[in-house]
Protein backbone atom coordinates (compact mmCIF):
# COMPACT_ATOMS: atom_id res chain seq x y z
CA UNK A 1 0.00 0.00 0.00
CA UNK A 2 1.25 3.62 -0.54
CA UNK A 3 2.38 5.99 2.24
CA UNK A 4 0.24 9.21 2.18
CA UNK A 5 1.83 12.27 3.32
CA UNK A 6 1.07 15.90 3.25
CA UNK A 7 4.38 16.89 3.18
CA UNK A 8 7.83 15.38 1.69
CA UNK A 9 11.11 16.26 1.91
CA UNK A 10 13.70 14.72 -0.08
CA UNK A 11 16.91 14.88 1.49
CA UNK A 12 18.26 15.55 5.01
CA UNK A 13 21.37 18.43 4.41
CA UNK A 14 21.18 21.25 5.98
CA UNK A 15 18.34 22.65 3.58
CA UNK A 16 16.12 20.02 4.46
CA UNK A 17 16.70 19.83 7.95
CA UNK A 18 15.99 23.42 8.19
CA UNK A 19 12.41 22.75 6.03
CA UNK A 20 11.79 20.25 8.80
CA UNK A 21 12.76 22.29 11.75
CA UNK A 22 10.58 25.52 10.89
CA UNK A 23 7.73 23.30 9.85
CA UNK A 24 7.83 21.27 13.47
CA UNK A 25 8.10 24.43 15.40
CA UNK A 26 4.98 25.69 13.70
CA UNK A 27 3.85 22.20 14.45
CA UNK A 28 3.11 20.69 10.92
CA UNK A 29 4.06 17.20 10.27
CA UNK A 30 6.36 16.40 7.79
CA UNK A 31 8.41 12.89 6.40
CA UNK A 32 12.33 13.78 5.59
CA UNK A 33 14.17 11.03 3.61
CA UNK A 34 18.06 10.63 3.01
CA UNK A 35 19.75 8.05 1.30
CA UNK A 36 22.55 8.17 3.69
CA UNK A 37 22.88 6.61 7.58
CA UNK A 38 23.95 10.02 9.41
CA UNK A 39 26.09 11.18 10.39
CA UNK A 40 27.63 11.36 6.93
CA UNK A 41 30.25 13.81 5.19
CA UNK A 42 29.27 15.64 2.52
CA UNK A 43 32.54 17.14 0.19
CA UNK A 44 32.58 21.10 1.66
CA UNK A 45 34.94 23.73 2.91
CA UNK A 46 33.56 23.34 6.16
CA UNK A 47 32.63 27.45 6.31
CA UNK A 48 29.78 28.02 8.52
CA UNK A 49 29.34 32.14 7.39
CA UNK A 50 27.47 34.91 9.38
CA UNK A 51 24.04 33.71 7.40
CA UNK A 52 24.11 30.18 8.98
CA UNK A 53 24.19 31.93 12.45
CA UNK A 54 21.67 34.21 11.38
CA UNK A 55 19.03 31.64 10.50
CA UNK A 56 19.59 29.69 12.82
CA UNK A 57 19.39 31.92 15.63
CA UNK A 58 16.07 32.63 13.81
CA UNK A 59 14.69 29.26 14.16
CA UNK A 60 16.19 29.23 17.78
CA UNK A 61 18.77 31.30 19.67
CA UNK A 62 19.60 28.22 22.11
CA UNK A 63 21.03 26.50 18.97
CA UNK A 64 23.42 28.40 18.26
CA UNK A 65 24.25 28.96 21.99
CA UNK A 66 24.64 24.95 22.06
CA UNK A 67 26.18 24.33 18.47
CA UNK A 68 29.05 27.07 20.09
CA UNK A 69 29.99 24.68 22.92
CA UNK A 70 30.70 21.64 20.60
CA UNK A 71 34.41 20.62 20.54
CA UNK A 72 33.99 19.59 17.07
CA UNK A 73 34.21 23.60 15.65
CA UNK A 74 36.11 26.94 15.94
CA UNK A 75 34.44 30.04 15.82
CA UNK A 76 35.97 32.43 12.99
CA UNK A 77 36.72 36.08 13.09
CA UNK A 78 37.28 37.08 9.58
CA UNK A 79 38.75 36.58 6.61
CA UNK A 80 42.65 36.74 4.65
CA UNK A 81 42.25 37.87 1.28
CA UNK A 82 45.54 36.80 -0.88
CA UNK A 83 45.47 39.09 -3.83
CA UNK A 84 47.11 37.60 -7.49
CA UNK A 85 50.10 39.78 -6.24
CA UNK A 86 49.87 37.53 -3.14
CA UNK A 87 49.59 40.62 -0.90
CA UNK A 88 47.35 39.73 2.11
CA UNK A 89 44.51 41.88 3.05
CA UNK A 90 43.15 40.94 7.08
CA UNK A 91 39.77 42.04 7.26
CA UNK A 92 37.60 41.01 10.69
CA UNK A 93 34.31 40.09 10.08
CA UNK A 94 32.36 43.38 11.43
CA UNK A 95 29.48 42.07 13.06
CA UNK A 96 27.09 42.43 16.57
CA UNK A 97 29.38 39.61 18.36
CA UNK A 98 32.30 41.66 19.02
CA UNK A 99 35.24 39.38 19.91
CA UNK A 100 35.31 38.70 24.15
CA UNK A 101 31.89 38.24 23.48
CA UNK A 102 31.40 33.93 23.65
CA UNK A 103 29.67 33.33 20.01
CA UNK A 104 31.94 34.19 16.96
CA UNK A 105 29.99 35.53 13.28
CA UNK A 106 30.90 32.42 12.05
CA UNK A 107 32.36 28.85 12.53
CA UNK A 108 34.51 25.95 10.90
CA UNK A 109 33.28 22.72 11.44
CA UNK A 110 33.66 19.53 9.14
CA UNK A 111 30.02 18.87 7.62
CA UNK A 112 29.88 15.24 9.05
CA UNK A 113 29.89 16.94 12.44
CA UNK A 114 27.84 20.08 11.64
CA UNK A 115 24.91 18.31 9.42
CA UNK A 116 24.80 15.66 12.38
CA UNK A 117 23.99 18.38 14.63
CA UNK A 118 20.94 18.88 12.46
CA UNK A 119 19.94 16.04 11.92
CA UNK A 120 19.74 15.28 15.53
CA UNK A 121 18.23 18.43 16.30
CA UNK A 122 15.07 17.22 14.52
CA UNK A 123 14.94 13.81 16.45
CA UNK A 124 13.84 16.33 19.24
CA UNK A 125 10.02 16.43 16.96
CA UNK A 126 7.56 13.79 17.12
CA UNK A 127 6.03 15.54 14.17
CA UNK A 128 8.99 14.51 11.68
CA UNK A 129 9.12 11.12 9.95
CA UNK A 130 12.79 10.58 9.47
CA UNK A 131 13.90 8.23 7.43
CA UNK A 132 17.55 6.95 6.16
CA UNK A 133 19.23 5.05 4.34
CA UNK A 134 16.76 4.89 1.69
CA UNK A 135 17.05 6.98 -1.67
CA UNK A 136 14.09 8.34 -3.52
CA UNK A 137 14.44 6.76 -7.12
CA UNK A 138 11.68 7.91 -9.23
CA UNK A 139 9.02 10.58 -8.68
CA UNK A 140 5.86 10.51 -10.94
CA UNK A 141 3.55 13.70 -10.90
CA UNK A 142 -0.34 12.33 -10.30
CA UNK A 143 -3.33 14.26 -9.96
CA UNK A 144 -2.64 15.21 -6.21
CA UNK A 145 1.06 15.52 -5.91
CA UNK A 146 3.33 13.26 -6.84
CA UNK A 147 4.55 9.20 -6.17
CA UNK A 148 8.05 9.18 -4.93
CA UNK A 149 9.33 5.78 -5.26
CA UNK A 150 12.16 4.68 -2.99
CA UNK A 151 14.91 2.10 -3.02
CA UNK A 152 13.18 -0.40 -0.91
CA UNK A 153 10.44 -1.00 -3.17
CA UNK A 154 8.01 1.42 -1.13
CA UNK A 155 5.90 4.36 -2.53
CA UNK A 156 5.04 7.49 -0.87
CA UNK A 157 2.69 10.08 -2.15
CA UNK A 158 2.42 13.88 -1.26
CA UNK A 159 0.81 16.56 -1.91
CA UNK A 160 3.66 18.83 -1.48
CA UNK A 161 7.74 17.67 -2.38
CA UNK A 162 10.25 19.77 -1.16
CA UNK A 163 13.34 18.38 -2.95
CA UNK A 164 16.63 19.46 -0.57
CA UNK A 165 18.33 16.43 -2.39
CA UNK A 166 22.02 18.71 -3.21
CA UNK A 167 23.78 19.76 -6.26
CA UNK A 168 22.76 16.30 -8.24
CA UNK A 169 19.30 16.55 -7.58
CA UNK A 170 17.14 14.07 -9.72
CA UNK A 171 14.06 16.05 -8.82
CA UNK A 172 15.05 19.55 -9.64
CA UNK A 173 16.45 17.67 -13.22
CA UNK A 174 13.34 15.76 -14.09
CA UNK A 175 10.53 17.83 -12.26
CA UNK A 176 11.86 21.05 -12.14
CA UNK A 177 13.72 21.19 -15.47
CA UNK A 178 17.11 22.83 -14.14
CA UNK A 179 19.47 22.62 -16.60
CA UNK A 180 23.42 22.63 -15.52
CA UNK A 181 25.17 24.65 -17.48
CA UNK A 182 28.93 25.34 -16.71
CA UNK A 183 29.21 28.93 -16.52
CA UNK A 184 26.82 29.19 -13.88
CA UNK A 185 28.31 25.91 -12.23
CA UNK A 186 31.64 25.14 -10.26
CA UNK A 187 33.62 22.10 -9.74
CA UNK A 188 35.37 22.20 -6.20
CA UNK A 189 37.90 19.93 -4.28
CA UNK A 190 38.88 19.71 -1.00
CA UNK A 191 41.30 17.34 1.45
CA UNK A 192 42.31 17.91 4.74
CA UNK A 193 45.77 18.27 5.93
CA UNK A 194 47.27 18.63 9.61
CA UNK A 195 49.60 20.81 10.22
CA UNK A 196 49.58 23.43 7.87
CA UNK A 197 52.02 26.19 9.58
CA UNK A 198 50.40 30.37 9.80
CA UNK A 199 47.30 29.15 9.98
CA UNK A 200 45.50 32.45 11.46
CA UNK A 201 45.64 32.90 15.19
CA UNK A 202 41.84 33.83 15.40
CA UNK A 203 40.54 31.27 12.94
CA UNK A 204 40.27 33.76 9.59
CA UNK A 205 39.22 32.35 6.80
CA UNK A 206 41.90 32.19 4.02
CA UNK A 207 41.03 32.98 0.03
CA UNK A 208 44.21 32.86 -2.09
CA UNK A 209 43.22 34.21 -5.29
CA UNK A 210 46.34 32.73 -7.52
CA UNK A 211 46.46 33.42 -11.06
CA UNK A 212 45.73 29.73 -12.08
CA UNK A 213 42.25 29.57 -10.55
CA UNK A 214 41.08 33.02 -11.55
CA UNK A 215 37.54 33.99 -11.33
CA UNK A 216 37.97 30.83 -8.54
CA UNK A 217 39.87 30.62 -5.72
CA UNK A 218 42.22 28.14 -3.23
CA UNK A 219 41.11 27.95 0.55
CA UNK A 220 42.99 27.22 3.63
CA UNK A 221 40.22 27.07 6.17
CA UNK A 222 41.47 26.36 9.69
CA UNK A 223 39.27 23.68 11.74
CA UNK A 224 39.84 22.13 15.23
CA UNK A 225 42.60 20.03 16.63
CA UNK A 226 44.82 21.64 13.75
CA UNK A 227 43.53 20.44 10.92
CA UNK A 228 42.39 22.57 8.00
CA UNK A 229 40.38 22.34 4.95
CA UNK A 230 42.16 22.95 1.77
CA UNK A 231 40.51 23.05 -1.72
CA UNK A 232 39.71 25.11 -4.50
CA UNK A 233 36.67 25.87 -6.77
CA UNK A 234 36.82 27.09 -10.22
CA UNK A 235 34.05 27.36 -12.88
CA UNK A 236 33.13 24.27 -14.65
CA UNK A 237 33.04 26.46 -18.17
CA UNK A 238 36.58 28.15 -17.53
CA UNK A 239 37.87 24.45 -16.42
CA UNK A 240 37.38 23.13 -19.96
CA UNK A 241 38.17 25.65 -21.92
CA UNK A 242 41.41 26.05 -20.54
CA UNK A 243 41.69 21.76 -19.88
CA UNK A 244 43.02 21.97 -16.05
CA UNK A 245 42.99 18.84 -13.82
CA UNK A 246 41.94 20.10 -10.92
CA UNK A 247 43.38 17.76 -8.67
CA UNK A 248 46.49 17.88 -10.01
CA UNK A 249 46.42 21.80 -9.64
CA UNK A 250 46.08 22.07 -6.42
CA UNK A 251 48.86 19.11 -5.57
CA UNK A 252 50.99 21.36 -7.64
CA UNK A 253 50.32 24.71 -6.00
CA UNK A 254 50.69 23.07 -2.28
CA UNK A 255 54.03 21.47 -3.52
CA UNK A 256 55.41 24.22 -5.75
CA UNK A 257 53.93 27.58 -5.24
CA UNK A 258 56.69 29.99 -3.35
CA UNK A 259 53.51 31.19 -1.15
CA UNK A 260 52.49 27.85 0.06
CA UNK A 261 54.98 25.35 -0.57
CA UNK A 262 57.13 26.39 3.11
CA UNK A 263 53.82 26.39 4.84
CA UNK A 264 53.39 22.56 3.57
CA UNK A 265 56.11 21.49 3.71
CA UNK A 266 55.63 19.47 7.25
CA UNK A 267 52.25 18.96 6.58
CA UNK A 268 50.09 15.72 6.62
CA UNK A 269 47.28 15.13 4.08
CA UNK A 270 44.97 13.17 6.01
CA UNK A 271 42.11 12.45 3.22
CA UNK A 272 42.07 12.10 -0.35
CA UNK A 273 41.09 15.12 -2.89
CA UNK A 274 37.46 14.83 -3.21
CA UNK A 275 35.29 16.77 -5.60
CA UNK A 276 31.76 17.60 -5.71
CA UNK A 277 29.26 20.62 -7.94
CA UNK A 278 28.63 24.01 -6.95
CA UNK A 279 25.17 24.79 -9.06
CA UNK A 280 26.05 28.79 -8.79
CA UNK A 281 23.07 31.34 -7.99
CA UNK A 282 24.23 33.77 -10.69
CA UNK A 283 21.20 33.46 -12.81
CA UNK A 284 17.45 33.59 -11.61
CA UNK A 285 15.46 30.20 -12.07
CA UNK A 286 12.45 28.82 -11.36
CA UNK A 287 12.17 26.91 -8.12
CA UNK A 288 8.80 26.05 -7.28
CA UNK A 289 5.72 24.69 -9.37
CA UNK A 290 2.45 22.67 -9.06
CA UNK A 291 3.28 20.94 -5.74
CA UNK A 292 6.68 21.32 -4.88
CA UNK A 293 9.63 23.51 -4.34
CA UNK A 294 13.30 23.15 -4.77
CA UNK A 295 15.83 23.83 -1.46
CA UNK A 296 19.54 24.75 -1.26
CA UNK A 297 21.64 23.43 -3.64
CA UNK A 298 18.41 21.73 -5.77
CA UNK A 299 17.83 25.13 -6.37
CA UNK A 300 20.87 26.56 -7.50
CA UNK A 301 21.46 28.90 -4.81
CA UNK A 302 25.51 29.05 -4.08
CA UNK A 303 27.05 32.40 -3.99
CA UNK A 304 29.16 32.89 -7.25
CA UNK A 305 32.21 34.37 -5.70
CA UNK A 306 32.33 32.89 -2.45
CA UNK A 307 31.23 29.70 -3.25
CA UNK A 308 29.28 30.08 0.16
CA UNK A 309 25.98 27.42 -0.02
CA UNK A 310 24.87 26.63 3.56
CA UNK A 311 23.60 30.08 4.59
CA UNK A 312 21.27 29.92 1.35
CA UNK A 313 20.27 26.36 1.58
CA UNK A 314 19.39 27.09 5.09
CA UNK A 315 17.48 30.27 4.19
CA UNK A 316 15.55 28.86 1.56
CA UNK A 317 14.63 26.12 3.85
CA UNK A 318 12.71 28.74 6.04
CA UNK A 319 11.45 30.79 3.03
CA UNK A 320 10.02 26.91 1.94
CA UNK A 321 8.73 26.16 5.60
CA UNK A 322 6.61 29.20 5.32
CA UNK A 323 5.19 29.06 1.91
CA UNK A 324 4.46 25.18 2.85
CA UNK A 325 2.80 26.50 6.19
CA UNK A 326 0.61 29.35 3.79
CA UNK A 327 -0.32 26.14 1.54
CA UNK A 328 -1.56 23.72 4.14
CA UNK A 329 -3.59 26.08 5.53
CA UNK A 330 -4.98 26.98 2.01
CA UNK A 331 -4.80 23.28 0.69
CA UNK A 332 -3.56 25.39 -2.15
CA UNK A 333 -0.10 23.42 -3.51
CA UNK A 334 -1.26 24.78 -6.81
CA UNK A 335 2.08 26.59 -9.02
CA UNK A 336 0.85 29.91 -8.90
CA UNK A 337 0.60 29.87 -5.12
CA UNK A 338 3.69 28.14 -4.21
CA UNK A 339 5.25 31.34 -6.37
CA UNK A 340 5.38 33.23 -3.50
CA UNK A 341 8.36 30.87 -2.24
CA UNK A 342 10.40 32.02 -5.42
CA UNK A 343 9.57 35.58 -4.65
CA UNK A 344 10.56 35.32 -1.22
CA UNK A 345 13.78 33.63 -1.92
CA UNK A 346 14.80 35.82 -4.60
CA UNK A 347 13.76 39.13 -2.76
CA UNK A 348 16.01 38.16 -0.46
CA UNK A 349 19.25 36.67 -1.87
CA UNK A 350 18.99 38.22 -5.05
CA UNK A 351 20.85 41.05 -4.92
CA UNK A 352 23.72 39.62 -3.35
CA UNK A 353 23.64 36.79 -5.51
CA UNK A 354 23.67 39.45 -8.64
CA UNK A 355 26.40 41.27 -6.91
CA UNK A 356 28.51 38.24 -6.12
CA UNK A 357 28.04 37.23 -10.44
CA UNK A 358 29.39 41.39 -10.64
CA UNK A 359 32.41 40.65 -8.38
CA UNK A 360 33.01 36.99 -10.13
CA UNK A 361 33.41 38.89 -13.26
CA UNK A 362 35.58 41.68 -11.99
CA UNK A 363 37.94 38.52 -11.44
CA UNK A 364 38.91 39.12 -15.08
CA UNK A 365 41.18 41.95 -14.07
CA UNK A 366 43.26 41.00 -11.24
CA UNK A 367 45.53 44.15 -11.62
CA UNK A 368 42.01 45.84 -9.71
CA UNK A 369 41.99 43.35 -6.87
CA UNK A 370 45.57 43.99 -6.43
CA UNK A 371 45.43 47.77 -6.28
CA UNK A 372 42.13 47.23 -3.85
CA UNK A 373 44.38 44.89 -1.43
CA UNK A 374 47.54 47.18 -1.42
CA UNK A 375 45.35 50.82 -0.82
CA UNK A 376 43.18 48.88 2.17
CA UNK A 377 46.44 47.71 3.83
CA UNK A 378 47.50 51.30 3.57
CA UNK A 379 44.56 52.95 4.40
CA UNK A 380 43.01 51.79 7.51
CA UNK A 381 39.67 53.87 6.25
CA UNK A 382 39.18 51.91 3.35
CA UNK A 383 40.16 48.37 5.38
CA UNK A 384 37.39 48.97 7.78
CA UNK A 385 35.26 50.04 4.70
CA UNK A 386 35.64 46.73 3.32
CA UNK A 387 35.66 44.92 6.66
CA UNK A 388 31.54 46.30 6.69
CA UNK A 389 30.88 45.21 3.23
CA UNK A 390 30.25 41.71 5.01
CA UNK A 391 27.19 42.95 6.89
CA UNK A 392 26.15 45.76 4.49
CA UNK A 393 24.94 44.93 1.17
CA UNK A 394 24.49 48.83 0.24
CA UNK A 395 28.41 49.45 1.15
CA UNK A 396 29.33 46.31 -1.21
CA UNK A 397 27.68 47.49 -3.76
CA UNK A 398 29.90 50.26 -4.40
CA UNK A 399 32.43 47.31 -5.50
CA UNK A 400 30.91 47.16 -8.57
CA UNK A 401 30.66 51.23 -9.38
CA UNK A 402 33.41 52.36 -11.66
CA UNK A 403 33.96 55.50 -9.51
CA UNK A 404 35.01 53.28 -6.50
CA UNK A 405 38.18 52.11 -8.76
CA UNK A 406 38.59 55.54 -10.41
CA UNK A 407 38.91 57.15 -7.17
CA UNK A 408 40.98 54.28 -5.68
CA UNK A 409 43.64 55.10 -8.70
CA UNK A 410 43.53 58.79 -8.30
CA UNK A 411 42.14 59.41 -5.42
C1 LIG B 1 34.21 21.63 -2.59
C2 LIG B 1 33.08 22.43 -1.99
C3 LIG B 1 33.34 23.38 -1.01
C4 LIG B 1 32.26 24.09 -0.45
N1 LIG B 1 32.54 24.96 0.59
C5 LIG B 1 31.53 25.59 1.21
C6 LIG B 1 31.78 26.37 2.38
O1 LIG B 1 32.90 26.41 2.91
N2 LIG B 1 30.73 27.01 2.95
C7 LIG B 1 29.47 26.92 2.44
O2 LIG B 1 28.55 27.57 2.98
N3 LIG B 1 29.21 26.16 1.35
C8 LIG B 1 30.19 25.47 0.75
N4 LIG B 1 29.92 24.64 -0.30
C9 LIG B 1 28.51 24.49 -0.75
C10 LIG B 1 27.74 23.60 0.25
O3 LIG B 1 28.42 22.37 0.42
C11 LIG B 1 26.31 23.35 -0.24
O4 LIG B 1 25.77 24.58 -0.67
C12 LIG B 1 25.41 22.76 0.83
O5 LIG B 1 25.82 21.46 1.19
C13 LIG B 1 23.94 22.71 0.35
O6 LIG B 1 23.12 22.05 1.28
P1 LIG B 1 21.85 21.22 0.79
O7 LIG B 1 21.12 20.81 2.02
O8 LIG B 1 21.14 21.95 -0.27
O9 LIG B 1 22.45 19.92 0.05
P2 LIG B 1 23.40 18.75 0.59
O10 LIG B 1 24.18 19.22 1.75
O11 LIG B 1 24.12 18.23 -0.59
O12 LIG B 1 22.37 17.64 1.11
C14 LIG B 1 21.61 16.87 0.20
C15 LIG B 1 21.16 15.59 0.88
O13 LIG B 1 20.31 14.87 -0.02
C16 LIG B 1 20.60 13.48 0.05
N5 LIG B 1 20.22 12.86 -1.22
C17 LIG B 1 20.73 13.08 -2.45
N6 LIG B 1 20.10 12.32 -3.38
C18 LIG B 1 19.18 11.58 -2.71
C19 LIG B 1 18.21 10.59 -3.10
N7 LIG B 1 18.09 10.20 -4.37
N8 LIG B 1 17.43 10.06 -2.16
C20 LIG B 1 17.53 10.44 -0.86
N9 LIG B 1 18.42 11.36 -0.43
C21 LIG B 1 19.23 11.93 -1.34
C22 LIG B 1 22.12 13.44 0.32
O14 LIG B 1 22.48 12.22 0.94
C23 LIG B 1 22.30 14.65 1.23
O15 LIG B 1 22.25 14.30 2.60
C24 LIG B 1 30.94 23.89 -0.90
C25 LIG B 1 30.69 22.94 -1.88
C26 LIG B 1 31.74 22.20 -2.43
C27 LIG B 1 31.44 21.15 -3.46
Amino acid sequence: MDNQNEILILGAGPGGCMTALFLAQKGIPCTILDKAIFPRDKICGDALSGKVVEVLKKYNPQVVSDFAQKEFEIGSWGVNFVAPNLKTLRVPFKSQNKKGQDIAPGFLSKRIHFDNFMFEEMRKFPCITIIENIAYEKVQPDKNGFKVFLSDGKVHKASLVIAADGAYSRFAKQIGNLKMEPQHYCAGIRTYYEGVKDLDPEHFIELIFLKEFLPGYLWIFPLPNGQANVGVGMRSDIIKKKKIDLKKALHRCINEHPFLKNRFKEARMIDGMKGYGLPLGSKKRKISGAHFMLVGDAASLIDPFTGEGIGNALMSGMFAAQTAHRATQNQNFSETFLEQYDQQVYKRLWPELRLSSILQTLLKFPFLFNLLVNRANANPTLKNAISCMFDDLDLRNQLKNPLFYFKLIFG
